[in-house]
């Protein structure tokens, strides 16, 4: 099954939604075929009619009732939610085909939040575990009384979904940085055999704020026994933004990625 072919088999459920959640639901589709995970959106925008089929389900007509909510009172009559199914597993919760000990059901729900969407199955009254929804801080009172998310919202998720393929160029500076950093740490240890070392000196004034970053930085733990030449380098590395805590903040979204 290509990307295309996944697509276009949700491509009933997802034409009418809302176009910030489309493209999510979108999204969600891809990250999770580029995990090896199939999914399907079984339901997206719902007209009051179809609600209304639904509503009537376990109630006059047969099956198991499946909803609560009369028309008018879901958020998928307002395109703002979907659910979705795992094409090899269905419904099963615990189901980990593509072998990263973490049940595929759980990887969908990871990249949907990733995603912007909140999960039916963070509920405490009824948990909804297929499914998931943005609801631009709006209620399904207000709603019904005709508002929907504006313009600007529905740009700024959009904005985020973009931001997020961004992180793959990142990714690969981040490793040259890192490739950059082993091996100035390398020579640094090399440079420290051959320079002895008074013990207990003090860290001159001009080092203090570098050894103070790359101490909180976790890049070493005692800052008396440093060498000029490995002082040097300290300072080198914090003029460079590695201690910075927004540095930490890219690798570890990096590594979040990898995850996927
Ligand atoms: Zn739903």
């Amino acid at each position: 099954m290509t990307l295309q072919g996944l697509l276009h088999k949700s491509s009933g459920q997802t034409a009418w939604l809302n176009p910030a959640v489309k493209i999510a639901s979108e999204k969600l589709i891809e990250r999770c075929y580029n995990q090896g995970i199939e999914i399907r959106i079984v339901s997206g925008y719902r007209s009051p009619a179809e609600q209304q089929v639904l509503f009537n389900q376990g109630r006059t007509t047969p099956g198991n009732i499946v909803t609560n909510a009369r028309p008018g009172r879901s958020n998928h009559n307002y395109g703002l939610a979907i659910d979705f199914v795992l094409i090899k597993s269905g419904y099963d919760m615990k189901a980990d085909t593509d072998g990263n000990s973490i049940a595929d059901w759980i990887d969908v729900v990871t990249h949907a939040k990733t995603l912007g969407f909140a999960w039916g199955g963070d509920w405490t009254s009824f948990k909804d575990y297929p499914h998931f929804e943005m609801m631009f801080g709006l209620n399904i009172d207000q709603l019904q009384a005709g508002r929907r998310p504006t313009a600007a919202q529905e740009k700024a998720v959009i904005d985020k979904i973009k931001a997020l393929e961004v992180l793959p160029v990142d990714e690969k500076r981040i490793y040259e940085l890192e490739q950059k950093v082993a091996t100035l740490t390398d020579a640094v240890s090399a440079l420290n055999k051959r320079v002895n070392i008074e013990s207990n000196q003090t860290v001159p004034k001009a080092y203090e704020a570098a050894v103070i970053a790359a101490k909180a930085a976790g890049a070493i733990t005692t800052s008396n026994d440093k060498s000029k030449a490995e002082l040097n380098m300290i300072q080198m590395l914090y003029n460079m933004g590695l201690y910075d805590s927004a540095f930490k903040v890219l690798i570890a979204k990096a590594k979040e990625g990898d995850s996927k």
